[in-house]
């Protein structure tokens, strides 16, 4: 396996499945079946999840009300969302610990970083609930920001889309997939991975980022083991 602790991005809107809001069960099932060929296989895996397909902080300013209310609204439902994860994770088998950067703690355990280290240590699925804790950020940001201090070798962004192209592929079928891109040449060509916060709290710590399709079976695993699908940045 080339990567040993891995911390997998995924974002609320995944968690919709078919469907324009919420949560859907059959979406989280087949999420936590792939995570868990990685995990039987002893690779250790943190998991940072979004909120956007419940709130986002942007979308509740963007209608008059105050930001820090509404990102505060969105890190809540990135615990709601780590909550469903959660429980289909242990549907299927696999031990976890919720840790949440906001303290919800008769709901999930506070964040404390030596503890993450020992429950990965010892096999469990990490979910990183509540973002960074802060608003202003996003979980993009919260999912750099963790995998830098657990040690993760790698952060997998998984998405709808295979990779990093040139232009929109969802808008220009001829768009042009990279296999490997370095954080400069993202930079320079105005490619969007993360927020720029995000993305440049990742290259400052030379951590690579792999994007990739999580909605096809067998994905994730093909990933930790070295193949090379989607799109790696690094330097
Ligand atoms: N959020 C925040 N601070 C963080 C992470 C998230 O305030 O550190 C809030 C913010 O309002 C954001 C929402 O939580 O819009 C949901 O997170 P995000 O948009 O990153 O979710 P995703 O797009 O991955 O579903």
């Amino acid at each position: 396996m080339q990567y040993k602790r891995i911390l997998l991005k995924l974002s609320g809107e995944a968690l919709m499945g078919e469907r324009q809001y919420g949560i859907d069960p059959k979406r989280l099932a087949e999420y936590a079946e792939e995570i868990k060929k990685v995990v039987d296989l002893g690779i250790e895996v943190a998991i940072v999840i979004g909120g956007g397909n419940i709130f986002r902080g942007v979308a509740g300013a963007s209608n008059g009300m105050d930001r820090v209310q509404g990102d505060h609204m969105g890190m809540l439902a990135t615990v709601i969302n780590g909550l469903a994860l959660q429980s289909a994770l242990e549907d299927a088998g696999i031990y976890t610990r919720l840790m949440t950067a906001l303290e919800i703690k008769e709901v999930a355990e506070p964040y404390i970083k030596r503890k993450a280290i020992r429950h990965l240590e010892k096999g469990r699925v990490v979910i990183f609930g509540a973002g960074t804790g802060n608003p202003y950020f996003t979980t993009d940001s919260a999912a750099v920001l963790r995998a830098i201090e657990v040690n993760a070798d790698v952060i997998l962004k998984g998405t709808r889309v295979d990779g990093i192209y040139n232009e929109d592929p969802e808008k220009n079928t001829k768009a042009i997939k990279f296999d490997h891109i370095s954080f400069d040449e993202v930079l320079k060509k105005g490619l969007k991975v993360m927020d720029t916060t995000a993305f440049t709290l990742s290259q400052e710590n030379e951590l690579p980022i792999i994007v990739f399709d999580m909605n096809t079976k067998g994905n994730l695993l093909k990933v930790v083991s070295g193949e090379n699908i989607g799109t790696k940045v690094n330097l």
